[in-house]
């Protein structure tokens, strides 16, 4: 259930850059479950001193599957949006697809032969743009750092 509304239809008219933005954009104003999790079983915590950004993604896992995610947080606009991007798709995912996901975008976004196409990554695939600024590589790359580190921890 997805009630703020989170699929985004990109306008095809505009130039791409916009469109990444907007994406962007929207899932930054419109988050997907930006909430506390009751029942959680798995608690990621992301900490980006450098951009001032913090995160805490919780999912409710049975068995190998996802039965639920949200995240609560502040940061940038680039954190809570791929937190929003990633938190949107975990829901129903197997842990063994979310990690396959998490770790497909993680060299997508640093240009190391991702596992993972464009297509497979959807809206995840926007957050492309940041990496030409280093900087902000580190605020797309927080809620899946994090994961990351929750799952094999
Ligand atoms: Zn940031």
């Amino acid at each position: 259930m997805n009630p703020g509304g989170c699929k985004i239809n990109g306008n095809m008219e505009q130039a791409l850059d916009d469109v990444y933005r907007s994406v962007i954009m929207e899932h930054f104003r419109d988050p997907c479950n930006k909430h506390r999790l009751k029942d959680a079983n798995l608690t990621a915590e992301g900490k980006n001193p450098l951009c001032g950004d913090e995160m805490t993604l919780e999912l409710k896992v049975e068995g190998d599957k996802i039965m639920e995610a949200a995240f609560t947080g502040n940061g940038c606009a680039i954190s809570m949006a791929a937190a929003s991007m990633i938190i949107e798709r975990l829901e129903g995912m197997t842990v063994d697809s979310a990690m396959n996901l998490v770790d497909g975008f993680i060299n997508f976004i640093k240009n190391e032969n991702p596992s993972v196409t464009e297509e497979e990554l959807g809206d995840l695939a926007t957050l492309k743009g940041v990496s030409q600024f280093p900087m902000r590589i580190k605020c797309a790359l927080l809620p899946f750092t994090a994961l990351k580190a929750a799952f094999f921890g």
